[in-house]
């Protein structure tokens, strides 16, 4: 009776103590979205919304959690990184992303911007180049409930012909020269964003609207460092 009451104490602590946590998050989301976010340039509802509701902290280590909210890039395997929040949110905002659309990311990592833009549409196709990478994305996703994004582990430089042509491809690796295949793979009217540019510099995020065919929109964003995009990119010019 007595060991029984102990462990419903302890059961108790644990429980109120992961909920303060949990609000804690909630806190420190709030404040990123209405000072980085809504504080900068970020003013479409739908990503506000987006960005306030994915849990960052589940995407990154357990010792890097209290800095998922910071306004900056965040550490994750591999050598890579998890981009600034207001850089995914400018990304996903630049897209125009509708809900009956088809979005291709090209750079899984750790699967967050995947969870945003898998919040907007449920057809989200993501290519990583790194297996361990693509794996634990895929079972982080699947926990979560996006259960609907599709993960290959491939250099994503070739596109994913098979579900092609796409409304959207967002390229979150920096290369210095737009892939021709992911032009290809985009529809007339479609959307592509990549940084681009000096792959051990700065690049500048560029928006290439596929007006029609070959005649192609393009527009500079921003100044942004991403890691390189790797694999056949690196080969060619
Ligand atoms: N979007 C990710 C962060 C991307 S970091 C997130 O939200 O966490 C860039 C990622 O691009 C890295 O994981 C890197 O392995 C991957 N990458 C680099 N070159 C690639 C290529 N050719 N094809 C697919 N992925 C690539």
């Amino acid at each position: 009776m007595k060991k029984s009451f102990y462990v419903i104490i302890i059961l108790l602590l644990a429980l109120s103590s992961a909920r303060a946590e949990e609000d804690l998050f909630a806190k420190a989301r709030k404040r990123m979205v209405e000072a980085d976010l809504k504080g900068r340039d970020i003013t479409d509802p739908a990503v506000l919304s987006v960005m306030g509701k994915v849990p960052r902290q589940l995407f990154v280590a357990r010792e890097l959690q209290k800095s998922a909210y910071n306004d900056h890039p965040l550490p994750i395997a591999e050598g890579q990184t998890i981009s600034q929040p207001y850089i995914v949110a400018l990304m996903t905002q630049v897209l125009k992303l509708k809900p009956t659309e088809k979005v291709l990311e090209i750079g899984t990592g750790s699967g967050y911007q995947a969870a945003v833009l898998a919040e907007i549409t449920d057809k989200v196709y993501t290519i990583e180049i790194r297996k361990p990478l693509a794996e634990e994305a895929s079972v982080r996703l699947k926990e979560l409930g996006y259960k609907d994004v599709k993960i290959k582990n491939a250099d994503g430089y070739f596109g994913w012909e098979e579900y092609a042509p796409f409304d959207a491809i967002i390229v979150t690796a920096a290369a210095n020269h737009i892939p021709p295949p992911l032009i290809k793979q985009l529809k007339d009217g479609g959307r592509l964003i990549i940084p681009l540019g000096s792959t051990t510099y700065y690049q500048t995020l560029t928006l290439v609207t596929k007006i029609k065919g070959d005649d192609l929109r393009v527009e500079h964003i921003t100044s942004v460092a991403f890691v390189p995009m790797t694999g056949e990119v690196q080969k060619k010019r």
